[in-house]
């Protein structure tokens, strides 16, 4: 997955252009600034590529999930649908703008489990918010048509899916908005930065002024931009921009070596005949940052995981069950709404509850489930090896061979 393997001339190149003007703030500073503006480009760069109208480009993904919650005008009240296996980010920004993250369980796409999401709706809840997992993504027509019956918001959380597509269209351009991340181990990498996708103009515009205090980019400078609403920092700097334009221009070169070296692994996977894969909705449009494999218990997932680490074979490979950052069973701040400014008592209550429910039918898919990362870094013979190596360990721990580690 991380675009960080591969850095080179052209993330220099960018980056100097902006040093040598010295203005690395993305507004104002017309005349010195030479003409040099990565952030529009950048945005500029992402509308075109994944076809979208509008995108703002921001500090984090995190702040993209905020920024494009509060610019669909969800608030105090509010539940946001959204799964059991997420990155923490994902809830974090749900509870940052006042609203009540409702968590639902994922099925074997490891995204939403649609009939889940059914489910969960109430007379509050005003988004559905899927988050499109390593690399691959949820079933965007079951979602599309549940937010269709029942008039709900659809924000696509594609920060771990930068370039994956659901039936030809760009992941993140789907639903009414799309966040992506930026940071250091995703797809594509600026240190830290996001993005917003909208074709929603109404959005875009709130979005252009929620992260840079309300500002509303009209005035002849700065200091005369008016302020319709609240707004905070969510601004990008120039650095971070230019490394990000001259990755985001190489999303395809990326896009290639991992769709290369995942078929490579995942065929040497497959050797193992008790392994199965995700399920993928549109196995066309994965973006391979991952592949994602199950066995068929949880006892033997951990006791495989266990064998891979005592034999030097776990590097890239995740057990989420036991993860810390991406799944339910581990997030007790979550479960006890731990937060260091007092939140809404009403707020406070309906975070515990809905983080305390019953997910068996989430454990019972994640318990089986390993993903193993993509590097950029491998060649086409040295992925199939990994994967070979992996197969041989996996196939030794189904043969009764149990590693008593903790892992
Ligand atoms: C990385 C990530 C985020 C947050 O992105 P940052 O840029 O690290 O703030 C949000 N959601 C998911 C699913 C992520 O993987």
């Amino acid at each position: 997955m991380p675009g960080f393997e591969l850095f080179g001339e052209s993330e220099r190149a960018h980056v100097n252009d902006v040093l040598n003007t010295g203005i690395i703030m993305r507004y104002g500073f017309d005349g010195p600034r030479k003409g040099i503006w990565k952030s529009k480009e950048l945005e500029a760069a992402i509308s075109n590529k994944l076809g979208a109208q509008y995108t703002q480009v921001v500090s984090s993904g995190t702040a993209a999930l905020v920024t494009a919650l509060a610019a669909m005008g969800v608030g105090s009240g509010d539940e946001v649908i959204m799964p059991t296996f997420t990155f923490v980010a994902s809830f974090e920004a749900v509870i940052t703008v006042g609203a009540v993250p409702v968590l639902v369980d994922v099925d074997d796409t490891l995204t939403l489990d649609p009939a889940a999401v059914r489910a969960a709706i109430t007379p509050k809840t005003k988004v559905i918010m899927p988050v499109h997992m390593c690399g691959s993504m949820s079933d965007m027509d079951a979602l599309m048509q549940i937010c269709k019956e029942h008039k709900l918001l659809l924000l696509e959380d594609a920060c771990q899916s930068t370039g994956a597509k659901f039936k030809g269209k760009y992941l993140g351009t789907i639903g009414d908005a799309g966040t992506f991340s930026f940071d250091f181990v995703k797809t594509v990498t600026c240190g830290e930065g996001g993005a917003i996708t909208t074709n929603s103009e109404e959005i875009w515009r709130k979005c252009d002024g929620f992260s840079d205090h309300g500002h509303d980019h009209l005035g002849v400078d700065r200091g005369a931009d008016l302020h319709p609403f609240l707004g905070y920092n969510f601004r990008i700097s120039e650095l971070h921009a230019a490394v990000g334009l001259a990755q985001f221009n190489r999303l395809d070169e990326f896009l290639a070596i991992m769709k290369r070296n995942y078929d490579a692994l995942k065929s040497a996977l497959a050797e193992v005949p008790e392994i199965s894969f995700r399920r993928i909705p549109d196995p066309s449009g994965d973006s391979h940052t991952h592949v994602s494999w199950f066995l068929p218990t949880r006892e033997a997932t951990a006791n495989a995981v266990a064998l891979l680490k005592a034999e030097g074979q776990i590097a890239g490979s995740i057990y989420w069950y036991d993860h810390n950052w991406h799944y339910i069973r581990n997030w007790a701040h979550l479960k006890t709404a731990a937060s260091l400014n007092e939140l809404h008592p009403d707020q406070k209550k309906a975070v515990i509850h809905h983080a305390n429910k019953d997910f068996s039918a989430s454990d019972a898919v994640i318990g089986r489930s390993v993903s193993t990362q993509i590097s950029l870094l491998w060649s086409e013979e040295q992925a199939r090896e990994k994967g070979e190596k992996m197969a041989q360990v996996i196939k030794k721990s189904l043969s009764g061979e149990v590693i008593k580690l903790k892992i």
